[in-house]
């Protein structure tokens, strides 16, 4: 009798199994407990705007999302930043400021930007350039982003660019985010250079020139119809005959090699092999029954809410100069919002050539308890932000609110421990798998390579 593989959850680390598993030819089915698939990708089309509610992009240089992209038959629709238009704004002090060029994600590459930058005081700039003289840690044990930044590049550098850029990304605290976790590429290049600012300039040296005839791709990339648009074409490539939506996993027990799936309508089903790619702290509740040391483990793992709020305006309404894609506000400026992206600028078809798509943040790493507001109020907080940083004062002419109630995995410090704890664990039940951002990488890069990996095991063992 042939095995049986069922999928929980349909986010991109799911559907990226899915397609691989499909390719195989090998049987499963996917239960969703939602009406749509995709989880945090959805994107919704308002009129003529192109508004996406989780993540806007992908990072080509994760390449496992572009495989994905080309695997559903997408290729000729990702879409590339308006990069003429490209640039960060920091807030600080009252002001917009460059982030200075050649900061490459925290680390200068180039001195005259630097030393120009007016985001940097000049005992900063300093500090900054010491990280070249400071030698790497002695031993392997994490340290939180701060502690890391702070030890190499000094407090301004962490608190005006490593916190609101690098910690951002994660909608964490960087004091108790694990750079092994999120960074390990930073503890390599300390560790191979002595320097991050040597390990940078070094990597960008090796970079691969572009092949010819290759793909033009940007830093960022996303699809002409917005991420959702991934989301259809995997269902697409999948069969809805396999798809089950609307049906809630409430609990997996084993029998024997067995593992038997309930759903919240009392409806029972065995299989051979598991693939859950829900959050950790659902996992656990789902597992709790046959191993309730495991669901403890994976309980451990902490999470951040955050909101996205999109603002539509018309075009000439707009009396300010929008520069680059966006801006960053540091945690220390305290204010309402973390981030806040020119979408109609960095992104094309977002919206009709004479309005302005903007997108910002509220919440993660900083007054996380904004996300309970009601949309009104945060549609207010927003306008009073972009009114007092960058002086928008025009109407908007639509907004749209979308809650991250624990949307995003906090890596603390010991993420790794705790991970390679899960995976002993998970060796006394062959057959169950756990994928997806809560454990090996949030982006939708690294959810896709968790989804392919377990699928060539499955396949692999059938
Ligand atoms: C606001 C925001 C912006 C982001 N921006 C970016 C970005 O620009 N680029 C980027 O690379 N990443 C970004 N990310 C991160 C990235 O989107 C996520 O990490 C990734 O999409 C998560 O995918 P996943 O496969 O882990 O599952 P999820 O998307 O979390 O999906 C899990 C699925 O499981 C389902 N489910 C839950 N419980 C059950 C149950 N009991 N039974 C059945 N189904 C269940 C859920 O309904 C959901 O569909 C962003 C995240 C957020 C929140």
């Amino acid at each position: 009798m042939s095995k049986k593989v069922a999928i929980i959850g349909s986010g991109v680390s799911s559907l990226a199994s899915a397609v691989m598993l499909k390719e195989a030819g090998i049987d499963f089915v996917i239960y969703e407990k939602e009406s749509q698939l995709g989880g945090k990708i959805k994107t919704e089309y308002i009129n003529n705007f192109t508004i996406e509610a989780g993540p806007d992009s992908y990072l080509p240089e994760k390449f496992w999302s572009v495989q994905l992209i080309k695997k559903v038959g997408l290729e000729e629709e990702m879409l590339c930043s308006n990069d003429e238009h490209k640039g960060t704004f920091i807030y600080s002090n009252g002001k917009l400021h460059p982030l200075p060029e050649g900061v490459m994600l925290m680390v200068p590459t180039m001195i005259m930007p630097l030393l120009k930058s007016s985001l940097i005081s000049w005992p900063g700039k300093i500090r900054m350039g010491l990280e070249l003289f400071i030698p790497p840690k002695k031993d392997d044990s994490d340290e939180s982003l701060a502690q890391f930044v702070t030890r190499r590049l000094g407090r301004e550098c962490l608190e005006k660019i490593a916190e609101p850029l690098v910690a951002g990304i994660h909608t964490s605290n960087p004091d108790n985010m694990s750079v092994k976790a999120t960074f390990p590429r930073f503890i390599e290049m300390e560790k191979k250079y002595g320097s991050l600012i040597k390990g940078m300039v070094q990597a960008m040296k090796n970079k691969p020139a572009p092949q010819q005839n290759a793909k033009k791709m940007t830093y960022f990339m996303s699809l002409k119809k917005g991420m959702e648009q991934l989301v259809e074409a995997c269902k697409k490539f999948i069969g809805e005959d396999r798809i089950i939506t609307n049906k809630q996993v409430v609990s997996i027990t084993k029998d024997n090699a067995k593992f038997i799936i309930k759903t919240n309508d009392n409806f029972e089903d065995d299989y051979d092999y598991i693939i859950a790619g829900t959050p950790s702290y659902t996992t656990a509740d789902i597992i709790k029954g046959f191993d309730p040391d495991l669901a403890k483990l994976l309980s451990r793992i902490e999470w951040s809410s955050s909101a996205t709020i999109s603002l539509a305006y018309k075009r000439d309404d707009i009396n300010v100069d929008l520069k680059g894609f966006g801006f960053i506000v540091p945690k220390i400026e305290n204010r309402r919002i973390n981030a806040c992206t020119w979408s109609s600028i960095k992104w094309s078809y977002r919206s009709p050539d004479d309005h302005i798509l903007i997108r910002s943040f509220v919440g993660g790493g900083h007054h996380e308890e904004l996300v309970n507001e009601g949309d009104e109020k945060l549609v207010d907080i927003v306008r009073e932000e972009l009114r007092d940083i960058v002086g928008i004062k025009a109407q908007p002419v639509l907004s749209k609110v979308y809650r991250w109630y624990n949307g995003m995995p906090k890596y603390t410090v010991g993420h790794l421990e705790r991970i390679q704890e899960i995976d002993n664990y998970l060796k006394k039940h062959p057959g169950l798998y756990l994928i997806g951002c809560s454990y090996k990488g949030i982006g939708i890069g690294d959810c896709v390579k968790s989804g392919f990996d377990v699928a060539s095991k499955i396949i692999n063992n059938l």
